[in-house]
Parts: structure tokens; C-alpha cells; sequence
């Protein structure tokens, strides 16, 4: 049979080893008798998974005690309207959130927060077509702003943030770092919060991650609801509704997994060597073209088009017939998108060159 590489953006490819620890664990966790999906998150068994995770994570990122890590649910696009709700209250009303519009998520997350807050848009790449990030330089920042949103990986776009800005006062920076987080080393404590949906690097759909500064806690407008209530989550240890158990447990096997494998410094390395193959591959004539602006193409996500874009359909065909699959690109954007996260080999990466070089007549 032909070796599949799958380049989703998410759901995605998930390290093999961990699911095949899954299913052998599927219908009995370590001799407890139950599948994972049938325990009570209350009980012991859940619990040292739920640790263990909270554990690997916190190791994994080097994430300061005074952090707290959270699992929720809503994903990204609901952690738009989470994210407002817990930190706008923090500031005289109506308050101000500072936005860098770098493509379509922080684009999505402007309109969200919008509902929230007035909001500022102190820079944006919408004019190049979002193939660059504005020079911190020339943002335009609002003095007490209640914080700074970055998306620091643009999955559609493939535009990433290769910096940390440093601002030169106390506002609070938050990231969404669905679809690159635990790729790259990144300084969390330069951060107020980080979140992300699971289903790229971490584990299942449904699933959401939020490690958040605890003096940033305890502000929720009275709109919040509860159950996205961080300080409520917090005091609860996720568990104040009913987690998502199963996600949780996968994404506990990944960060095991990564630990094993030499933890975040080693994804990057592995990460810089995939993506420079890739774009190399896709730089080397007209034939293939990546627009983004070279020091801000992304590690994980990377649009690409053919020069002749008749002959898309008879790429795509190609590729699954080797079994390069879901390389089709955003709806929004057309083209092509390789996804390439931590768990792509690359191996999956030299596949895909070798068939564009001989797809491109090389
Ligand atoms: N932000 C980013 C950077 C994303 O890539 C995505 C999903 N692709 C989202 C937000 C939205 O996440 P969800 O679909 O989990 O709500």
C-alpha cells in the first residue's frame, strides 16, 4: 500500500505512536477495566491523566509557575469572544483591545471582539494581501489598552510571527497559537495569555488550550458565562463543567510523546529543516509560487500556486495517487496549503518535493 501523508491544516496528522497507544489502551486504561471515555473525570484514573498532561504541558513550554493552563471547549473562534469577556473588565468601560491584523483568523478575531470592546487595529498587512507582518515599529498602540491580540500563526495565510514584540508598557499580549504551538520555542512569560484549538499540534478537535497569567484572572464581565469564566475554570482545575476527557487524554499522550522525542527545542529543529526543504523545492523556478514575504513564511502552514492554475485539479490527482493527501488550499484563498506540523515526518516532507519536482517536469 501506498504511504499516506496527510497535510490537513487541522484536523490534522497525529504522531503514529500515540495512536497506536490509544488503541490499545481503548478499551482498557492501564487494567482499570474502562475505556477513557467511560471514566468520570472525578475519579482517580482521570485525574493522574489529567496531571500528567497539565505536567508534560507545563515542562514542555517551561511554563512559570504563576501560570495557570486551562481545557476548555468552544475552540479558537469561541476563545474570540472568551478572551474579551475575561480581560476587557480589567479596564474603565468602554475599554480598548489593540489588534494586528495579519490574515483571516486575527481577522476573525477583530470582528468577534468588536462585540466586547471598541477595537483598535494598530497595524495591518491587508494591503500586501497579508503576505507580511507590519515592523513593531509602526504599530499604532493604545495606551491602556485592556491587551494586544497577535495571531502568531496565520493557517490560511502562512504567515508566523518569527519575534516577541516587546511593548513598552504593561498591557498584556495575547496569542492565538492554534496552529503552532509547541513547534517553536517561544518565551511565555512575555505573554499574558496563549490559547489554541488541539486539532493541529495537540490532539483532538474539541479540545481548547489556555495558559493564562493568574493575576489576569477574576475580571469576567458579568456576561461570561460561567463555564468560560477563567478564574472558574481555574479554581476547578477544568473541571467545572464536564472537560473534554477524551482530548484531554490524547493530547497528555502527545506531550509525553514530545518529551520522548527531545521535547520543543528538537520539533524546531526538526520543523526549520521540513519547512526549508519545502520552500526550497517551491522557490526553485516560477513553476510553484509561495507570496509571503520571506522572513515571516510559516513552519507549519504553506500556501503555495501553481503558476498554471488550470492544472490544479491534475496536481491534486496526482498527489493522492501517491498518497499525498488534503494539500487542496483554504476555500477563501485558493491554491494549494501543505501543513506540516510536528507530526509530519520528513520523510512526508520529502515526498511532497519529490512530487513537485517531477510534477514540474524537473
Ligand atoms: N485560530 C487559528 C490560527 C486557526 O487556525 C483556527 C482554525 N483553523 C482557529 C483560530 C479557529 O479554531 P476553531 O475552528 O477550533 O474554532
Amino acid at each position: 500500500m501506498t504511504h499516506i501523508f496527510n497535510f490537513s491544516a487541522g484536523p490534522a496528522v497525529l504522531p503514529k505512536e500515540v495512536l497506536e497507544q490509544a488503541a490499545a489502551e481503548m478499551l482498557d486504561w492501564h487494567g482499570s477495566g474502562m475505556s477513557v471515555m467511560e471514566m468520570s473525570h472525578r475519579g482517580p484514573e482521570f485525574i493522574s491523566i489529567y496531571q500528567d498532561a497539565v505536567r508534560d504541558l507545563r515542562a514542555l513550554l517551561a511554563i512559570p509557575a504563576n501560570y495557570k493552563i486551562l481545557f476548555l471547549q468552544g475552540g479558537g473562534l469561541a476563545e474570540n469572544a472568551i478572551v474579551p469577556m475575561n480581560l476587557v473588565g480589567r479596564r474603565a468601560q468602554p475599554a480598548t483591545v489593540d489588534f494586528v491584523h495579519t490574515g483571516s483568523w486575527s481577522g476573525k478575531s477583530i470582528a468577534e471582539a468588536a462585540r466586547y470592546a471598541s477595537v483598535n487595529v494598530a497595524a495591518s498587512s491587508e494591503s500586501d494581501k497579508f503576505t507580511s507582518i507590519p515592523a513593531p515599529e509602526s504599530w499604532r498602540l493604545t495606551p491602556g489598552a485592556a491587551y494586544l491580540h497577535l495571531c502568531t500563526n496565520e493557517t490560511i495565510d502562512g504567515v508566523e510571527f518569527n519575534f516577541t514584540p516587546e511593548l513598552s508598557d504593561d498591557t498584556p499580549i495575547v496569542a492565538d497559537m492554534s496552529s503552532h504551538i509547541l513547534s517553536r520555542v517561544v518565551d511565555v512569560s512575555k505573554y499574558g495569555v496563549i490559547f489554541g484549538g488541539a486539532q493541529k499540534n495537540i490532539g483532538p478537535a474539541g479540545l481548547t488550550l489556555v495558559i493564562v497569567r493568574e493575576d489576569l484572572l477574576g475580571s469576567a464581565l458579568p456576561i461570561c458565562p460561567s463555564a468560560f469564566d477563567w478564574a472558574t475554570v481555574a479554581k476547578h482545575d477544568s473541571m467545572y463543567n464536564t472537560p473534554p476527557t477524551y482530548g484531554i487524554y490524547i493530547a497528555g499522550l502527545v506531550f509525553a510523546h514530545l518529551l520522548r522525542a527531545g521535547g520543543v527545542p528538537a520539533m524546531e529543529r526538526r520543523n526549520i529543516a521540513k519547512a526549508r526543504l519545502l520552500y526550497d523545492a517551491l522557490d526553485a523556478d516560477d513553476f510553484y509560487q509561495n507570496r509571503v514575504a520571506p522572513d515571516c513564511r510559516s513552519r507549519m502552514n504553506v500556501p503555495f500556486y501553481l503558476r498554471d492554475e488550470s492544472l490544479n485539479e491534475k496536481f491534486l490527482a496526482g498527489a493522492k495517487t501517491r498518497g499525498l493527501l488534503q494539500l487542496k488550499g483554504h476555500k477563501s484563498v485558493g491554491g494549494m496549503r501543505a501543513s506540516i506540523y510536528n507530526a509530519m515526518p520528513i520523510e512526508g516532507v520529502q515526498a511532497l518535493v519529490d512530487y513537485l519536482n517531477e510534477f514540474a517536469g524537473r
